[in-house]
């Protein structure tokens, strides 16, 4: 399975930005235009993370939805399409650069803090 793999990378990842306090939760920022499915990575993680810091990890996965910037002005494209749109409102260029929606981030954990 394709997100099995990388749900133990990222297991990995916030393991050791953790350094050895136990893991509280973590905040996962998917792009849809990852293919990876919110459901398959949950289901991972709840496999890969056993025995480690984030054994006790709640997770929190936060869909990014596709944008676009003009690729000549850098106007980006109203509202959140999956394809290309026609041409920039504000200069007319027809050239685009993806903004969002291939992320793949931790965006946050929050830690056990020693007592
Ligand atoms: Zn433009």
């Amino acid at each position: 399975m394709h997100e099995l793999g990388i749900t133990r990378n990222l297991v990995a990842i916030v393991a050791e930005a953790a350094q050895g306090r136990p893991v509280r939760k973590v905040w996962l920022e998917i792009g849809t235009q990852t293919a990876l499915l919110p459901d398959s990575v949950r289901f991972c993680f709840d496999v890969v993370r056993q025995g480690t810091l984030l054994e006790a990890a709640e997770l929190e996965i936060v869909e990014v939805a596709p944008g676009w910037l003009c690729e000549d002005c850098g106007t980006p494209a109203g509202g959140e399409a999956e394809a290309m749109p026609a041409a920039c409102a504000h200069c007319g260029a027809t050239r685009w650069r993806r903004r969002t929606g291939q992320e793949l981030n931790v965006k946050a954990m929050e830690v056990e803090t020693c007592v």
